[in-house]
């Protein structure tokens, strides 16, 4: 049988927990027999990094941070893999040719390597919400430029991209997002302002990186994903519902004008979306735990309160301002989200901070190139700290 040319793939954060995700679902799909893995990209975890490159015989391994360059190359010395660091590093890794790239490197880091990516036309899969928050149409624009895919990776994005029929796209009404609720879901406005960092990222239902585990219970992760679908799907923001729903069994849904839903179910187990961008147009088959819907016995559905969540209202307001309010949001919600972290902020400040950085930036012109888009982000991020350097002189 005539065997055609493995696809390569390059993956943008490997060892992280979409990455590490990724990999396990390559492995599921045959490995090396299947697929050329071109490029692995890590931060501070080079043992990790060394080890997946040499187990899938990468063609080479970046780290991030020029500090573990040495580290990196010594770990990886005799194996044949190209070793390079910082985002020098990174954009190497993206000028490689992989048909098909998994961006799931965390936060705005992601945005330029993914973007060189995007322009040389792979095929994008696409974790880094953060890409099309900040850059949203331009990122679009690129990739179509290039030519290659655009593959939501995120759960619910993932599953509108599974049910949206784009023969359909004029009967399209909405999309409903669903949200857990995550740790803090029925929790009081008095109980969320003592929260730590170690009780905000214990997420009921999924398992993931720190920072958007407690994006989740603030729902500033619902907040980026409204933006994201906006920009993915071409909707407008009254077009776009969020819904919470506890169990995560739903991971979201297509409204038509005949009044149809069409939803997509599963276990809460990021392998059938990563499955699903990897193999598209098909679906690949994947040992994920099966739905038995007696055991489960119901689905829950809540209004969500933005009082308790106003970053649901911060989303709707970037949409709205427009311009360049998503970088705005993501950058300022970055820096607040870090100083939580590290104990320095409290829980509920990071959507007061935010929103106040958008409303001292809701002048700042659109954006017509990435430049504009780094300058926002890079003025949110300043902004963010000058305004809690402020608050915490009291
Ligand atoms: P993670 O923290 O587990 O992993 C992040 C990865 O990025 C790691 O490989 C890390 O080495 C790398 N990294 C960190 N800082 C970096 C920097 N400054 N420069 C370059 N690389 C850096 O995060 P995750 O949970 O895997 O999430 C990755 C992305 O996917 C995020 O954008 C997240 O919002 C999105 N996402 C994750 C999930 C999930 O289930 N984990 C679901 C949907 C979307
Ligand atoms: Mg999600």
């Amino acid at each position: 049988t005539g065997k055609t040319a493995p696809r390569r793939l390059s993956i943008f954060g490997s060892t992280g927990s979409i990455g590490q995700n990724t990999l396990n679902v390559v492995d599921h799909l045959g490995g090396r027999e299947n697929f050329e893995i071109s490029v692995l990209t890590g931060n501070g975890n080079v043992e990790l990094l060394a080890r997946q490159a040499k187990d899938f015989g990468a063609r080479m391994a970046v780290t991030a941070n020029d500090r573990h360059y040495e580290a990196l190359k010594s770990a990886l010395s005799g194996s044949g893999i190209a070793v390079a660091s910082g985002k020098s590093g990174l954009m190497e890794a993206a000028d490689r040719g992989a048909d098909w790239v998994m961006a799931a490197i965390v936060g705005t880091a992601g945005l330029a390597p993914t973007l060189a990516a995007a322009k040389r036309g792979a095929d994008i899969a696409l974790a880094n919400k953060e890409c099309l928050v900040s850059a949203g149409d331009l990122f679009i624009s690129a990739i179509r430029k290039g030519g290659g895919r655009l593959l939501p990776v995120d759960s619910e994005h993932n599953a509108i991209f599974q049910v949206l029929e784009e023969n359909q796209r004029h009967a399209i009404e909405r999309v409903v997002l669903t949200a857990s609720g995550g740790p803090f879901r029925t929790a009081s406005l008095k109980e969320m302002a003592g929260v730590t960092a170690e009780t905000a990222r214990a997420h009921p239902n999924w398992s993931m990186g720190l920072k958007i585990s407690i994006d989740s219970a603030s729902m500033f992760n619902k907040a980026l994903e409204m933006i994201e679908a906006r920009h993915l799907f071409g909707l407008t923001p009254e077009q776009i519902e969020v819904i919470i729903h506890p169990q995560s069994i739903i991971h979201s849904m297509v409204g038509y004008t005949d009044g149809s839903v069409l939803a997509q179910l599963g276990a809460p187990d990021m392998r059938t979306a990563i499955g699903y961008a990897l193999s598209f147009p098909r679906r690949p088959n994947l040992p994920i735990e099966r739905l038995d819907f007696a055991k489960l016995a119901r689905l829950d559905f809540e209004a969500p309160d933005e009082l308790r969540f106003p970053a649901l209202r911060l989303a709707r307001l970037a949409m709205t301002r427009g311009g360049v309010q998503g970088a705005v949001l993501n950058g300022a919600k970055e820096v607040a989200l870090e100083a939580f972290i590290e104990g320095r902020l409290p829980f509920l400040a990071m959507a007061e901070i935010t929103e106040r950085v958008m409303d001292d930036l809701a002048g700042l012109p659109p954006a017509e190139d990435m430049d504009d888009v780094f300058a926002a982000d890079r003025q949110a991020r300043q902004r963010a700290a000058d305004l809690m350097k402020l608050e915490i002189a009291g």
